[in-house]
C-alpha cells in the first residue's frame, strides 16, 4: 500500500488503491471446458425433467451432498422460499415469524406468499433468530417459523426445531449462507421442514441464477415439483396453485462445474480467512467475527464488528474503501423494520436488533479476492485508524 498521508486516499483524490473492485460477492467461475461439458449434456434433450436430464441430475447430486432424501430445484431462492412457505404455512394463519436483521429482501417474500411478516430480534453471539427470540413474537396468528441462517457459523437449529415441536408449527430454514457447513457434525440440508439454498453469483455454489429446496418429506416434495411446474396435478387432479420456476438446464450445468470445484473454493476462501484472522485484532479496533473451526465451514464471508475504540463511524469508513474500489457493505443494514414498506408487517421494540444493525461491515472475500489483497486492506484499515483524527478534519 502506498498510502503516505491522508491526502493519498482515493476519498480525497488520491489513486485508488485497486483497479478492478474486490468485492464481498463470491462471483466464482468454474472451468469454461467443464462447463461446456455439462452443457453438452442437455443440448440435445428435450426440456422438460425427466430422470435424466440435467436438473435432475443435480438434485440427485445435491441430495447427496446435503444428506437429505429430497431436492427440488427452483429459478432462485427467493422463489424457494415463497414456494415453500406456500407448502408449509398453517392454513389460516397469517404471520411468518422471521429476524429483521437478515436478508434484504426477506419482507417481500413473505408479502408475496401473502403472509404478514411478525420481525423477532436475534442473538447478539451468533446474530440470528434463535428459540428464545422466535419464541417471543408466536401467537395464535403464527403460521410459520423462518429460521434464518446468518452469515457466519450457523443459528441455534436445535432450540427451533424443539420450538417448532412444542408449538406445533412448521419450521423452514433459509441455509442460503450455511450451504456448506455442519450443525453438530450433520450436513445443513435436512433440518426443520425443510430447508432453502440459493444459486445467485454471489453466493458460494454460482449457478448464475437458481435455488433449491431440500427436505426428508417426499410428500412435501412432491407438492413442491408439482407447484415448480404449473401445479398439474396428472389427469384428473384438481388443479392446484402453481408457478413457472424450474431451474433452467444451463443453471443447472453451471452449478455442477462449480460443484466440481467447490472443495477447492473453500481450501482458498481459509486462506483468506486466516490472512484476515492474522491481521485483525484488537489493536486495530475491528473484531473478525470467528468460524468454528469444529464444524465443516465455508470461510466464505469475512465479518468484523467496529469495536468502541474504532475512531470513525461506519459510514465514513465504507465511504474510504468504496474510494478505493473496496467494496466492503454494512452487515444487513438497515434492519428491515427500518425500511419503509409498501405492505404490511408487524414489529415490536427491537433494540438489540437496531444497535446490532450499526455494528458490522461485510469485507471483500470470495474467488477473487487474494490474500495479498487481505494484507493491503488491513494496512488501509491501520492507516485510517491510526490516522483518524486527521481524517475526521478533512470529512468535517
Ligand atoms: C440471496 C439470498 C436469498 C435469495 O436468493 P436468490 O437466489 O438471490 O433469489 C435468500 N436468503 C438469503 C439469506 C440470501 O442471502
Amino acid at each position: 500500500m502506498d498510502k503516505c498521508s491522508v491526502s493519498s486516499l482515493a476519498l480525497f483524490s488520491g489513486e485508488a488503491m485497486f483497479d478492478k473492485p474486490r468485492s464481498t460477492s463470491n462471483l466464482v467461475r468454474p472451468d469454461f471446458e467443464q462447463y461446456l461439458m455439462y452443457s453438452r449434456m442437455f443440448f440435445g434433450q428435450d426440456q422438460s425433467i425427466t430422470e435424466d436430464s440435467l436438473t435432475r441430475k443435480l438434485e440427485k447430486r445435491l441430495t447427496t451432498f446435503h444428506q437429505a432424501s429430497e431436492c427440488v430445484a427452483v429459478s432462485s431462492g427467493f422463489w424457494a422460499l415463497v414456494l415453500a412457505i406456500r407448502c408449509l404455512a398453517v392454513p389460516g394463519k397469517t404471520e411468518i415469524v422471521m429476524p429483521s436483521l437478515t436478508y434484504r429482501r426477506m419482507a417481500d417474500v413473505a408479502a408475496w406468499t401473502g403472509l404478514i411478516p411478525h420481525f423477532c430480534e436475534v442473538d447478539p453471539n451468533t446474530l440470528a433468530i434463535s428459540a428464545v427470540t422466535a419464541k417471543s413474537v408466536i401467537n395464535e396468528n403464527t403460521a410459520l417459523i423462518l429460521g434464518v441462517q446468518p452469515i457466519i457459523n450457523c443459528c441455534d437449529v436445535d432450540g427451533l426445531v424443539a420450538l417448532a415441536a412444542a408449538k406445533q408449527l412448521p419450521l423452514l430454514f433459509d441455509s442460503v449462507e450455511s450451504t456448506y457447513e455442519t450443525y453438530a457434525g450433520k450436513k445443513i440440508g435436512s433440518f426443520g421442514n425443510a430447508e432453502v439454498f440459493s444459486l445467485h453469483a454471489s453466493k458460494l455454489i454460482n449457478g448464475f441464477e437458481g435455488g433449491y429446496i431440500t427436505t426428508n418429506d417426499p410428500v412435501l416434495a412432491a407438492r413442491l415439483r408439482r407447484m415448480r411446474a404449473f401445479g398439474i396435478k396428472g389427469k384428473d387432479g384438481v388443479q392446484e396453485l402453481g408457478m413457472n420456476a424450474m431451474l433452467n438446464p444451463i443453471h443447472a450445468a453451471m452449478t455442477m462445474a462449480n460443484l466440481d470445484f467447490l472443495d477447492e473454493q473453500v481450501k482458498h476462501n481459509y486462506s483468506i480467512y486466516k490472512a484476515y484472522q492474522n491481521g485483525v485484532d484488537d489493536t486495530l479496533g475491528l473484531r473478525l467475527l470467528a468460524f468454528d473451526e469444529t464444524e465443516k465451514c465455508s470461510y466464505k464471508n469475512i465479518v468484523v464488528e467496529l469495536l468502541d475504540h474504532w475512531p470513525l463511524s461506519r459510514s465514513d469508513t465504507l465511504a474510504i474503501l468504496h474510494a478505493e474500489r473496496i467494496v466492503a457493505r454494512p452487515y444487513y443494514s438497515p434492519a428491515l423494520h427500518q425500511k419503509k414498506m409498501s405492505y404490511p408487517v408487524i414489529a415490536g421494540n427491537l433494540q438489540q436488533t437496531e444497535k446490532l444493525a450499526e455494528r458490522y461491515m461485510l469485507l471483500p472475500c470470495g474467488y477473487f479476492v487474494q490474500e495479498s489483497d487481505v494484507d493491503a486492506v488491513i494496512e488501509l484499515l491501520r492507516f485510517i485508524k491510526n490516522n483518524a483524527e486527521t481524517i475526521q478534519k478533512r470529512l468535517a
